[in-house]
């Protein structure tokens, strides 16, 4: 079947142990959904696994779509898209630069063509005119957006949230946010007795809420603004010696741009007392590793 060349391997949940946890009565367990695929790793998988399947279903040859030269959507869709035999057109926000960083590199190698367009032009990327452009010069393809969020990309995540329900009883579900399609799917996917708590990579992402609206009208989550770090992709050396102590004690990988972000919120929130106690909180790590799995 279609599907087969994307497999998916199941992935465990490990208990996090640490003394600030038993004092504050809290169980942190974690989902690690960076182990779900050798290229993919992580949300993304979840997020193409409709798209790809809608594409095959009309017929497309080609696929499009949009990042920033270090995005892992770009790296996740060249993986998948390569593997089940679809040309791949990737729009590039800026300049290229050369040698090329090792998410394009990869890209390219996985046969994605790779093609620049300014800010101001990729600002454009959802309007017609632009998109009658692209047509013109790649003719037919499905298009996938930015990051992978559309309504196919939140069904897809709204199936493996459900299947967590069968798998284990927790209070509150914690995971990073971009553009929000992951925690829409979070959202549909689990019952309202849940609490899902979204922690943005990005500064001043308020604007998420309406975005997750969207597609969803519970109301049973909450973005947490104040872990950023400074915006996308930044950091700080109290995040970063974090996240190096974080992974001596646990021995689980994080990325520097969503996983590390999160989970020093999580461990914040633990201090404040957030959680309530004897409740389980349910950690889903995304991915963000192609580099280093
Ligand atoms: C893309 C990504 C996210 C953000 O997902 P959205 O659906 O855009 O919110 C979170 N974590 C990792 C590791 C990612 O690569």
């Amino acid at each position: 079947m279609f599907l087969k060349a994307l497999t998916y391997n199941q992935t465990p949940i490990l208990e996090l142990k640490d003394s600030l946890l038993q004092e504050a009565n809290v169980r942190l367990l974690i989902k690690c959904e960076y182990l779900n695929h050798p290229l993919v790793s992580g949300n993304k998988w979840w997020k193409l696994k409709y798209n790809l399947v809608e594409a095959a279903r009309l017929g497309k040859k080609r696929l499009l779509t949009f990042g920033g030269a270090y995005s892992n959507h770009i790296y996740a869709t060249a993986a998948t898209a390569n593997e089940l035999g679809f040309e791949l057109v990737g729009i590039i926000r800026g300049e290229e630069t050369l040698p090329l960083n090792s998410t394009l590199a990869f890209a390219k190698g996985k046969g994605m063509q790779l093609h620049y367009v300014t800010r101001e032009d990729y600002r454009k990327k959802t309007e017609p005119d632009f998109q009658k452009k692209l047509t013109d010069l790649f003719g037919d393809f499905y298009l996938i957006p930015e990051g992978g969020t559309n309504e196919l990309a939140v069904k897809g995540v709204a199936e493996f949230a459900n299947s967590l329900l069968r798998e284990l009883k927790f209070d509150y579900l914690s995971l990073p946010v971009g553009t929000g399609g992951t925690i829409a799917g979070i959202i549909s996917g689990l019952d309202a007795e849940k609490k899902i708590i979204g922690f943005p990579a990005l500064k001043g992402a308020q604007f998420l809420e309406r975005e997750i609206r969207t597609y969803t009208d519970k109301e049973n989550w909450q973005l947490m603004y104040d872990y950023h770090f400074g915006g996308y992709a930044k950091s700080t050396k109290e995040l970063t010696d974090f996240m190096e102590q974080f992974e001596r004690a646990h021995n689980i990988p994080l990325d520097p741009i969503y996983t590390a972000k999160m989970m020093f919120g999580i461990f914040d929130l633990v201090k404040q007392g957030f959680f309530k106690r004897g409740s389980t909180l349910l950690i889903v790590h995304t991915g963000g590793l192609q580099d280093r799995l």
